[in-house]
C-alpha cells in the first residue's frame, strides 16, 4: 500500500500553522480513539497511528520542511522500525500534551492537564521478558530489575543546587516558545534554551547536574498473565521513568519472549509434540500416556495406526488470555520406531512374522539365516 500524504492524513492545508496542526491532530486523536469505535478498533488504531506518524514529521519544523522537498523519502529513517511500534512510545513532549488532552477529555479530566513548566510526564520504559512455557501457561507472580530514571533526591528532582530556585528563561520570557522566520512564513518552535519548559536553572544540582532525575537500578514486581506468548506486552502503569518538575511517572511496559522448549512446541494456544510408539503398538493399538501442560494424559492409539499419525487431545493446549477457562488443544504425532537393537529371541520372533506374512525375507546376516532355517526346518 503507497502511503498516503501527511496533510491529507490530518486534514490540513499545506501551508496550515503549527497551532492548526496540533488541533487537526487532537481532533483525529479522538476521532480515532478506542473508546469511540469499540466495533472497529483495530482500524482505528491504524488510523491513529498514521496520524501520529504525520503529527510527528510535521510538527518538527526540520523534518516538516524535509518532507515537503523530497516526500516520504525525505523523513523514511525515522519510521520504518516496523511491527508492534516499540519505538511509539518515546513521543515528543507536544504529543504527549495532546495525550493528556485527550484523557482529560475522556476521564472527566481525572488527569490533570499539565501546564508549561508544570512537569513533564515520565517517559514509558519499555523492556523485554524472556519466559518458558510452563511460566506462560500458569501465569506467575514476577520480579524484573532494569534501569530507569528516578527524582534526585538532593534537589526532590527541581534540578536546582538546594537553596536555589529556578529562574524564568530569558530567551523566551518565560513562554517557551520562540518564533523563527522564513521567508513568508513564521515558525513556533520549542525554546532551545529551556527546551520548552519556560524556567532555566541558574545553580545546577551536582548530583544531577540539573536534570531532575538519576538513572537507578530498580526491582518491580508483576504478574505473568496465563497464556501471554511472544510479542503480547504487559503495560505496568505508573512504573516507568519518574516525570519532571511535579509530572507523573510513565508506564513500564513489558514485552515477553518465548524461550524454547525441549518437547512441546507451541503454534498460538496449541501445542505440538511427538511421541514414539513401537511397530507392535501401532499394529495392536495400546493406550498411552502422553506428557501435557496439564499432566499425563491417556491417548488411545487405535489398531492399524500408520507412522506420523496426528491426534488431538482436545482442551489440553495452553489457555487463552482472553477468556482463562478457555484452552487450546494439544497434537500429538506418533512416529513408530523400528529398533536398532534386536536380541536373538526377537529376531525369530520377527523372522517368524515375516514368514507368516508371505515376505519374501532374505535376513541382511547369513548367519541369522542359517540358524533361522534349522529352526524353521526342525
Ligand atoms: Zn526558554
Ligand atoms: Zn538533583
Amino acid at each position: 500500500m503507497s502511503k498516503r500524504d501527511y496533510y491529507e492524513v490530518l486534514e490540513v492545508e499545506r501551508n496550515c500553522t503549527h497551532v492548526e496542526l496540533k488541533k487537526a491532530y487532537r481532533q483525529l486523536a479522538i476521532k480515532y480513539h478506542p473508546d469511540k469505535n469499540p466495533n472497529d478498533q483495530e482500524a482505528a488504531a491504524d488510523k491513529f497511528k498514521e496520524a501520529s506518524e504525520a503529527y510527528e514529521v510535521l510538527s518538527d519544523a526540520d523534518k516538516r520542511a524535509r518532507y515537503d522537498r523530497y516526500g516520504h523519502e525525505g523523513v523514511k529513517s525515522s519510521f520504518g522500525q516496523g511491527g508492534f511500534g516499540w519505538g511509539d512510545f518515546h513521543h515528543q513532549a507536544d504529543v504527549e500534551d495532546i495525550f493528556g488532552d485527550i484523557f482529560s477529555a475522556f476521564f472527566g479530566g481525572g488527569r490533570q492537564r499539565q501546564q508549561r513548566g508544570g512537569g513533564t510526564r515520565g517517559r514509558d520504559v519499555g523492556v523485554r521478558y524472556p519466559i518458558t512455557l510452563e511460566e506462560a501457561f500458569s501465569g506467575k507472580e514476577a520480579e524484573i530489575s532494569f534501569e530507569r530514571l528516578e527524582q534526585c533526591e538532593p534537589c526532590t528532582g527541581s534540578g536546582c543546587k538546594p537553596g536555589t530556585k529556578p529562574i524564568t528563561c530569558i530567551q523566551c520570557a518565560g513562554r517557551g516558545v520562540v518564533r523563527t522566520s522564513r521567508g513568508f512564513f513564521t515558525m513556533e518552535t520549542a525554546c532551545p534554551h529551556c527546551h520548552g519548559e519556560g524556567t532555566s536553572i541558574p545553580e545546577p544540582c551536582t548530583s544531577c547536574n540539573g536534570q531532575g532525575r538519576i538513572s537507578q537500578k530498580v526491582r518491580v514486581s508483576f504478574t505473568i498473565p496465563s497464556g501471554v506468548d511472544s510479542g503480547m506486552t504487559l503495560r505496568v502503569r505508573g512504573d516507568g521513568e519518574a516525570g519532571m518538575r511535579g509530572g507523573e511517572r510513565g508506564d513500564l511496559l513489558i514485552r515477553f519472549e518465548m524461550e524454547e522448549h525441549q518437547q512441546f512446541k507451541r503454534e498460538g494456544n496449541d501445542i505440538y509434540f511427538e511421541e514414539s510408539i513401537t511397530y507392535p503398538m501401532a499394529a495392536l493399538g495400546a493406550r498411552i500416556d502422553v506428557p501435557s501442560l496439564h499432566g499425563e494424559e491417556e491417548l488411545n492409539i487405535p489398531p492399524g495406526t500408520q507412522t506420523h499419525k496426528v491426534f488431538k487431545m482436545k482442551g489440553k493446549g495452553m489457555p487463552t488470555t482472553t477468556n482463562g477457562s478457555h484452552y487450546g488443544d494439544q497434537y500429538v504425532r506418533v512416529v513408530v520406531e523400528v529398533p536398532t537393537k534386536l536380541n536373538q529371541k526377537q529376531k525369530e520372533i520377527l523372522a517368524e512374522y515375516a514368514h507368516a506374512t508371505g515376505d519374501k525375507f532374505k535376513p541382511a546376516h547369513k548367519s541369522f539365516l542359517r540358524s533361522l532355517k534349522e529352526k524353521l526346518e526342525g
